[in-house]
């Protein structure tokens, strides 16, 4: 299509993140998901008149995590302010967030064209509730009001979906490695705002944008920006202007809807709370959280690239998720070099993540543990079962819940490593065939395949394999 190589696409993004304190921004209701309705509530959260805000330290710690995470500046000292406007979901008629002065400013996300996407800035603020249409009448929900939420706001820097979407990706996994949110994306703890905007290639000024309002899945953001794309390129194609509006992504058709005219901030009336102090962040703090900081995503990646010499695609996997990561580094410990990283990488990659997925599995208590995977890629280490039985015997594990060595005898599948075991039936296979020992001898070298498969058929596959190649050799040396 023309239009798509007629203009730039420009994309800024302002995500809402839940950050995963025990409890609210301003209150101590509590914060867990699917409670029942209404129940996490109290006179501050549901805005009673004189009900008085207590700030939240440890919204602070989970802040300044992020700052570091993304290499921003960290404002000593930031406000709150009220953002007014009425909503039936917002019962004190103002949201508690950081307006003029927020407390972090800058920083970015790196992605892997090399491209930094800056960040303007992040901020503290609180949830609105939940409305909930039914068919006849509307209900509100008010358990997810007072929520601390971070805002992040990235310049407009972005250039396709595919960036828009790598973006948010990179993004919701550092939040998830910093331990600051669970960044659940069905659960509404991590939906963007997505602005669009075209300009004619070259030019520098940005055109009128549209806020495509809170999407929580990446293919829906990228149907919203290829929708957005067109609609705005076809207004622009016949001479019309953008205007600048509020819209919502309808699933169904995958178009945008208007949902209302874009606000300017003096339409929300800001001013600073008079209920709440600055917030004042010390260099001390800024120290104690630094010696707290996790390894992030792109430190983890370079380590296994680099150091453990994994390839790109296998990095990628393995550090694409924390407890993903922590999980593999636990295997590389337990089986302390029983096998190599790259034998214990497919083994998590092919046989376990798979398994995870299917039965979605949380990482960080999944149903069958560390250990329980550890003894049996011991097992097969050992060379007790081949990788063929090792496999066998993790989906029995799961259907049983039992231990990998339990699994191993209930299906029959132990290896025999007892040479005096296995020689004695070699023996007896060498005399039973005398015949193709004498053609052996003689060079008809296809006769050896047949002696082995017979070992094996009488051991019902359970010895060794190596073992018997050994000892038939050794046997037929003994006969020449
Ligand atoms: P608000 O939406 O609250 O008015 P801002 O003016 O700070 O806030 O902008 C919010 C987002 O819009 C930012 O992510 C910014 O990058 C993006 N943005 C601003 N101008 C444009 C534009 N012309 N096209 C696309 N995105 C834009
Ligand atoms: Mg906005
Ligand atoms: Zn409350």
């Amino acid at each position: 299509m023309s239009q798509q190589t007629k203009y730039e696409t420009v994309i800024g993004l302002e995500v809402h993140c839940q950050l995963s304190t025990e409890s609210k921004l301003f209150c101590s209701c509590p914060t867990n998901f699917g409670a029942d309705v209404n129940k996490n509530t109290c006179p501050v959260c549901l805005g009673y008149p004189g009900a008085l805000p207590v700030f939240n330290e440890k919204v602070i710690e989970y802040a300044v995590l992020f700052a570091l995470g993304v290499g921003a500046e960290i404002k000593p000292k930031s406000y709150f302010a009220r953002k007014q406007y009425f909503y039936p979901d917002l019962p004190k008629g103002y949201q508690i967030t950081q307006f003029d002065k927020p407390y972090c400013e800058g920083g970015g996300i790196l992605l892997s064209s090399g491209k930094k996407i800056n960040l303007i800035r992040a901020h503290i603020e609180e949830d609105a509730g939940k409305s909930i249409h039914a068919e006849e009448y509307s209900y509100i929900d008010l358990n997810r009001a007072g929520i601390p939420l971070l805002e992040i706001v990235s310049e407009p820097e972005l250039r396709t979906a595919a960036e828009a979407s790598e973006y948010l990706k990179k993004l919701r996994m550092l939040v998830k490695y910093l331990g600051i949110s669970d960044a659940n994306l069905e659960e509404g703890s991590f939906r963007c705002d997505a602005n669009i905007s075209l300009r004619k290639h070259g030019d520098l000024e940005y055109g009128t944008r549209c806020e495509v309002k809170n999407l929580n899945s990446y293919r829906h953001i990228e149907q919203a920006i290829h929708y957005e794309v067109l609609r705005q390129s076809d207004l622009l194609d016949n001479g019309e202007k953008v205007v600048q509006q509020t819209l919502l992504f309808e699933e169904s058709s995958g178009k945008t809807k208007p949902m209302r005219g874009k606000e300017d901030a003096h339409d929300y009336r800001y001013f600073s709370d008079p209920d709440l102090k600055a917030i004042v962040v010390s260099s001390d703090l800024v120290l104690q959280v630094k010696a707290r900081m996790p390894k992030l995503p792109d430190q983890v990646y370079q380590h296994f690239t680099g150091n453990l010499g994994l390839t790109h695609q296998d990095a990628t996997v393995l550090s694409s998720d924390k407890n993903v990561a922590n999980f593999y580094e636990q295997l590389l410990t337990n089986l302390d070099s029983k096998l190599n990283e790259k034998q214990i990488a497919n083994w998590l990659i092919e046989t376990y993540l798979p398994a995870s997925q299917q039965f979605s599995w949380d990482l960080a208590k999944p149903e069958i543990s560390i250990d329980a995977f550890t003894s049996l890629l011991v097992m097969f280490s050992e060379g007790s079962i081949s990788s063929t039985a090792a496999k066998k015997v993790f989906l029995y594990m799961i259907e049983t819940k039992k231990t990998a060595k339990e699994c191993v005898t209930e299906l029959g599948l132990d290896q025999v490593n007892d040479k005096s075991v296995i020689v004695e039936t070699v023996r007896k296979v060498l005399a039973d065939n005398a015949l193709q020992v004498e053609e052996l001898k003689s060079g008809k070298q296809k006769v050896y395949g047949y002696l082995v498969g017979q070992v094996m058929k009488s051991s019902k596959g359970k010895f060794n394999p190596k073992l018997v190649n050994q000892l038939l050799q050794e046997l037929l040396d003994e006969y020449k």
